[in-house]
């Protein structure tokens, strides 16, 4: 099975198959938007099809030929994707020599090379300069195809080398209908699109991740702690959910408080409205900047691999924000 276009995907699908039809396929595409859209799927749609055999017969791969095989085996030769090396998060200069000596090789199967870069917000310094070098003068028949969530960060050199197709968020009526068509969604769950800032994909994440249990949790431990009960017992009553849940939750219901603190109507958790505004009662902004900090720093350390001991991150966690709601 191909990857399957999204509904909101349409327009951007039309460009580039106007432009293959026009044999004007840029070198270097440029996949441009917030998360939870399928930038990563559509470029992948795109490249199996490209890469197929048939592609001059159909719209997408047809899965059943010799190349097709190949990259169902993922053991296609002529598509490279340089990702974040473990541990770094970075993609380096040393996976950008591989890919070039790669990319100067002729095409094995015939139909182009391609290369996924995902996230292009990776590629350190040195990295993108040297990428910059072989966008400006691009192998013979090796396209590129960069995703990056926040494209700012970009070299402006690389964005300007390459062509941008942006993704927006689609209407909530469309990404509704859609989620309604999945398997797993449940009524309840339509909530959850507005707290993922309108990214169908996201939504799907956060059912895979019992979302809405962990904010249950998250917000019973916040008003245990409002009414002044022991940051050690709200810990052992979050303690049932992943830390990188919790974070993730927390994060996401302060910077609704400092929406709210900002008269900024734009509240995310609409449906919990009642429970923030008595949290917010009577809290300095600084208090959630601050707690905003120490759970970047939490998350950052579970990134980082370090394995911390949960139980005395989830304890220091209510004990800060108990001092914060306090
Ligand atoms: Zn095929």
């Amino acid at each position: 099975m191909p990857a399957t276009l999204l509904p909101w995907q349409l327009e951007q699908w039309e460009t580039v198959t106007s432009q293959v039809a026009a044999n004007r396929l840029p070198h270097a595409l440029l996949l441009a938007g917030p998360s939870g859209l399928g930038k990563r799927q559509f470029a992948n749609r795109l490249i199996d099809w490209r890469l197929c055999a048939l592609h001059d017969e159909y719209e997408e791969a047809c899965g059943t030929c010799p190349n097709c095989l190949l990259r169902l085996a993922e053991t296609h030769p002529d598509r490279f994707v340089l990702m974040p090396e473990e541990g770094s998060g970075q993609i380096k200069i040393d996976q950008i020599r591989a890919m070039v000596d790669w990319a100067y090789q002729t095409a094995q199967r015939g139909e182009g090379k391609f290369v996924l870069i995902e996230p292009a917000e990776a590629l350190n310094q040195q990295a993108a300069n040297a990428l910059l070098k072989c966008l400006e003068e691009p192998p013979e028949g090796t396209h590129f195809v960069l995703i990056a969530d926040t494209p700012g960060q970009l070299l402006p050199t690389i964005r300007s080398r390459s062509s941008t197709l942006f993704f927006r968020t689609p209407q909530a009526t469309v990404a509704t209908d859609w989620l309604g068509q999945q398997p797993g969604f449940q009524p309840n769950h339509s909530v959850l699109l507005q707290i993922a800032g309108g990214a169908p994909l996201a939504v799907q994440d956060m059912i895979e991740a019992d979302y809405l249990d962990s904010r249950r949790a998250v917000l019973r431990v916040f008003s245990m702690l409002k009414n002044g009960e022991s940051p050690v017992a709200a810990a052992a009553f979050v303690s049932q959910q992943l830390p990188d849940a919790v974070i993730s939750v927390m994060v996401s219901l302060i910077l609704d408080l400092l929406r709210m603190v900002r008269g900024d109507r734009n509240i995310r958790h609409e449906d919990v409205m009642d429970q923030l505004v008595s949290l917010a009662d009577n809290v300095p902004e600084l208090r959630w900047f601050s707690l905003l900090d120490y759970l970047v720093e939490c998350r950052a350390l579970l990134a980082s691999g370090a394995n911390p001991n949960r139980q005395l991150m989830m304890e220091g966690l209510c004990i800060r924000t108990a001092e914060a709601v306090g």
